[in-house]
């Protein structure tokens, strides 16, 4: 017997090979740990080039959703689907409710909604066949918006570093340097010109910039547009990236005069190794994972009876979970995505020890109309 697979999903505890020939539907669900609760991670769709990138993708995005839950410290584990296919040719109604029934199958095991090439309204068919569905819009019984927790995440984040660096959480006598202004950038870019602080700023959008600089005239404060490769250079106290992910590189190291990296973008380092030369070089990194969970909190909190109340505390608990990790990394001379993977594992190991039932969190089906 050939055990290659199973040993390249050693780690995982599943994984759903998802197969609809009535909507040409293929995609990969992946667990890779419940020992929290049910498995939570968005749903990607991208034209990967093969099935193998396909799988090499939700097992390393599944496996990154177990820390980052534990890291929010939400009774859920690490899981992530992903649909192969082209978001701008291949979405349709069926297609959905088609991915809907295979995450209906797992029975509570796995919850799911929007990721990278999906967007809320897509989960709105999938709700029609599963009630594992989280994020979708208020009028569909989701919470809504992500990106506004994500953003008060990002800003708890960022005062957290700023006090490890500075001894001070305040926000406002400082530069900022941030790539993107999408959803969770623009948020976190017009909150640091309302505290009075300094910002450099880049993205590919003009109206993206363009909204940031009405903002700027408002709060009459002080932004200055780069292009995207000047970002990394600039005199700021912090880099704060709201794009993309793999930003902390050889390349981009080279030429960082910041202090401290804390923002939203997932992945921000391109491998491990690149967070222990960001603190040989004595530049605080807030590890991603952390500091942009908000949006996680809100849907995880949508399986329970939402509580908007609830949610803040949460996010604003990221504040002191980064504490946390800043004093591991200094006591035990490990960087601070080491430091936070530990505090995550040791979270996780504790929790195994007892027998946890979630079914009680599935939720009444929501009655869906076009
Ligand atoms: P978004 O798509 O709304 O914004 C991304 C912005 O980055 C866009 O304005 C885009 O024009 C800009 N951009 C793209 N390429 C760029 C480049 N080369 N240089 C500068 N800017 C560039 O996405 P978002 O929801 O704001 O998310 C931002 C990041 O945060 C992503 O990495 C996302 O995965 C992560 N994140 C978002 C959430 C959330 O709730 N939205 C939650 C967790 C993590």
């Amino acid at each position: 017997m050939n055990m290659d697979m199973f040993e390249r999903i050693s780690e995982h505890q599943q994984v759903l090979f998802c197969n609809d020939q009535a909507t040409g539907l293929k995609a990969i669900i992946a667990i890779h740990n419940t020992t929290l609760g049910p498995a939570l991670g968005g749903c990607r769709m991208q034209p990967y080039e093969s099935v193998d990138a396909a799988l090499e993708d939700v097992l390393r995005l599944s496996k990154g959703m177990t820390y980052k839950c534990a890291a929010a410290d939400v009774d859920f584990g690490g899981g992530k689907a992903v649909i192969i296919g082209d978001p701008a040719k291949d979405k349709n109604p069926e297609l959905f409710r088609a991915f809907g029934q295979f995450v209906e199958s797992l029975n509570g095991r796995f919850y799911t909604g929007t990721d990278m090439g999906t967007t809320p309204g897509d989960f709105v068919h999938a709700l029609k066949e599963t009630n594992c569905i989280v994020g979708v819009e208020e009028e569909y019984g989701g919470s809504g918006d992500s990106s506004v927790p994500t953003a008060l995440g990002v800003i708890y984040g960022v005062k957290a570093t700023n006090q490890a660096v500075w001894g001070t959480s305040d926000l406002g006598d400082k530069t900022y340097a941030i790539q993107g202004l999408g959803k969770v950038g623009a948020k976190v870019a017009e909150h640091l010109l309302q505290e009075g602080a300094n910002l450099y700023v880049t993205d590919i959008s003009q109206s993206a910039i363009d909204d940031v600089l009405s903002k700027a005239k408002q709060y009459n404060g002080f932004v200055k547009v780069v292009n995207d490769k000047e970002i990394y250079s600039v005199d700021a106290d912090v880099f704060v990236p709201c794009a993309f992910g793999g930003v902390i590189n050889d390349e981009t190291i080279e030429q960082l005069k910041v202090r401290a990296v804390a923002g939203s973008a997932n992945n921000q380092l391109l491998d491990i190794h690149h967070g222990k030369i960001l603190q040989e070089k004595g530049i605080l990194y807030a590890p991603d994972y952390i500091v942009n969970a908000g949006g996680l909190i809100q849907v995880a909190d949508e399986l329970y009876e939402p509580n908007k109340a609830r949610v803040l505390r949460k996010t604003k608990a990221i504040y002191t979970s980064l504490l946390d990790v800043f004093q591991e990394s200094m006591n035990s001379g490990i960087c601070t995505v080491e430091a936070s993977n530990l505090l995550c594992e040791r979270r996780i190991e504790s929790r195994s020890q007892r027998n946890s039932f979630f079914s009680h969190m599935k939720r009444p089906k929501w009655a869906v109309r076009n």
